[in-house]
This record gives C-alpha cells, structure tokens and sequence, in this order.
C-alpha cells in the first residue's frame, strides 16, 4: 500500500481521497478548508498541518484544485512550493481540469528536477467521485501511466491513456464543449417540439431511437420529469454547475486560439452558458441551459 499526500478535498477531491482509504492507501491530506480535511480525518486520514507536510515522503501526490493557477502556485511559484520537498522516487498526479499550456509547463519544470507530474484530469461529476466510477483522461509516459494506473483505479472506472503531457487536459476540454454543444442542441430541439405541441416525453423518446440520439437523452433528460434521478427533475439541483461549464468552455476557448482550430459550435455554446450564468443561474446544474430556450 503507498502512502498518498493529497492537496485539494472539496466537492470531488474529498470522496476520491476517501476512495484511496477505503482501498488501503495512507493518505496524507491538506485543504485550506478545515471542514473539508475534518471530513476525509474522519474517515482515516491524516490531517496534514501544511500542503508540504502532505507531500513530504508520500509515493504518490494527488491534486483536485480549482484552476492552473493554484497548480502552479502549490508545485512551483508559491510561498513554499511542493517541488522542494518532493521525492524523486514520487509521481505527482494533477487531477484538476486546468489549461493544457499550464500542464506542460508545470510538467516541463518537474523534469528540469528530476521529478515526475502528470495531468489527469476527470470526468463523472460528483456521484462519479464518490462511486469510484470517474473517468481519468491521463497526459504521461507509458512509465507514468502505468505507475499511476493502480491509484487510479482506486478512483476511477475508465482510465485512458490519452497521450503525452497536456494530452489529458486536451481531451477533457474536447469532450466537455462536445457535452456543452449536446446539451445545447437537445435543449433546443426539445423546446422547439413542445413549442409545437409534443409531449416531450415522446419526443425524446423517438429521437433516441433515431438519429438524433445522444448522451443527454440517454441518462441526462433537460426536461424536468421526463426522466427520473436526474438533476432536471430535482429543480436542476446537483449534477454539473453551469459555473463549472462555463470555465471548461473557457478553457476549450483558449485551446482552439492557440491550435488554430476552429470551434464554430463551441463559442456559440459558450456564449449560451455565458448569458444563462448572467441571469444568475450559475449554480444551477448544466442541463438548466433548456430554460433560456423556454423563457425566449
Ligand atoms: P471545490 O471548489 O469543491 O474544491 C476545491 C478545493 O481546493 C477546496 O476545498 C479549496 O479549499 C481547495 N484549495 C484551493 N486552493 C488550495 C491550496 N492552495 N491548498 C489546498 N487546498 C486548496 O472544487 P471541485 O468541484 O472539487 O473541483 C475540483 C477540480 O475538479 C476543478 O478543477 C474542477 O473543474 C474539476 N472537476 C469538477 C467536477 C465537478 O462536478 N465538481 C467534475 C469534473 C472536474
């Protein structure tokens, strides 16, 4: 069993570093938030003092933080930064959902150290992070990845090998403004149907044997009471904040300028998740993005 240094124990950070205790790990944990430590303390953790206390002599360091920035300020630029105190023998695995650029960079400087960072960014939402069933999109070396793999597997369901460093991050941004675009095109169709009379119940369902099916109308429905246990019948409570979203998108944005690839659907979406957040609808869950059709 290794001993695991985890940074970051909000809303996904805490259930998956009490995965890693339920599995048999030593998990040595800090958060800036003592409510957010006592929680993951009372389930067998060690309620680490400081970030460095957390890494010092753990095998493996887990991040769950909220942008590039506090990535970079806990490894690198900070007041105490953890590439300091770090083993060489460790591997570093960031699990947030930050920009590719940052990744590589904060990865690049690992290297100059000769320590070990990896991006592993995740996708399944809170229920996934308390299930165990998120999905991990990794950026490393073969080595690094199959080091990583069996901490993983501690949190995860799938776990992808995506490709070299920034590659995780990569992925997670394509397959979110991909989600954005789906949710969007769904709310729309859906509005338009009932607008014109259609239960949208039947509407759902004939477009999900057809060929307008998707993930939303498979296991997201964003009509409220079309489908049970998911967060449109339940007052868009839960689930995937539009705030959320709405940074992923961002980070989508930053990614097409720097490629150079277009992203025509993507910066429509954005701008659709942009004015639903405006009117104050940013705690919502995603699928809450079909009331700016109904309320058109
Ligand atoms: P959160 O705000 O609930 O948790 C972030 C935690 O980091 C907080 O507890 C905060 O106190 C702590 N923190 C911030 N800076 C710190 C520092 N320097 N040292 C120690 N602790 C620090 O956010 P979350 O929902 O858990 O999301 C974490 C990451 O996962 C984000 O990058 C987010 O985009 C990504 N993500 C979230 C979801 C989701 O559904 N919530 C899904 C997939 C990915």
């Amino acid at each position: 069993m290794a001993t695991i240094g985890f940074i970051g124990l909000g809303n996904m950070g805490g259930p998956m570093a009490i995965n890693l205790l339920k599995a048999g790990h030593e998990v040595n944990a800090f958060d800036l938030s003592q409510a957010a430590l006592d929680t993951v303390a009372a389930e067998g953790g060690h309620a680490a003092a400081s970030a460095v206390e957390a890494a010092t002599g753990a095998d493996f360091i887990v991040s769950m933080l909220p942008a590039g920035v506090h990535v970079e300020g806990l490894y690198q630029t900070g007041a105490a930064p953890l590439f300091d105190v770090i083993s060489k023998d460790a591997l570093i695995i960031d699990s947030s959902t930050i920009d590719a650029a940052t990744a590589q960079r904060v990865s690049a400087a690992a290297n100059e150290r000769g320590l070990s960072f990896i991006d592993a960014p995740v996708s399944g939402g809170v229920g996934g992070a308390v299930a165990g069933t998120l999905a991990f999109m990794v950026g490393a070396t073969e080595a690094q990845f199959a080091k990583a793999k069996p901490i993983l597997d501690c949190m995860g369901k799938n776990i992808f090998h995506a490709g070299q460093s920034g590659a995780g991050q990569i992925a997670k941004a394509c397959n979110n403004m991909l989600l954005s675009i789906l949710m969007a095109g769904t709310s729309e169709a859906l509005n338009m149907g009932m607008k014109n009379g259609l239960d949208p119940a039947v509407l759902s369902e004939i477009m999900k044997q057809s060929s307008g099916n998707n993930w939303a109308l498979q296991v997201y429905n964003p009509v409220p009471d079309v489908m049970a246990g998911v967060p449109s019948s339940n007052g868009y409570q839960g689930g995937f904040q539009v705030d959320l979203m709405f940074k992923d998108l961002g980070l989508a944005m930053e990614l097409s300028q720097q490629s150079n690839s277009p992203v025509p659907m993507g910066s429509a979406a954005r701008s659709l998740f942009s004015l639903h957040k405006s009117k104050g609808n940013g705690g919502l869950d995603f699928s809450s993005v079909i009331k700016l059709y109904q309320d058109s």
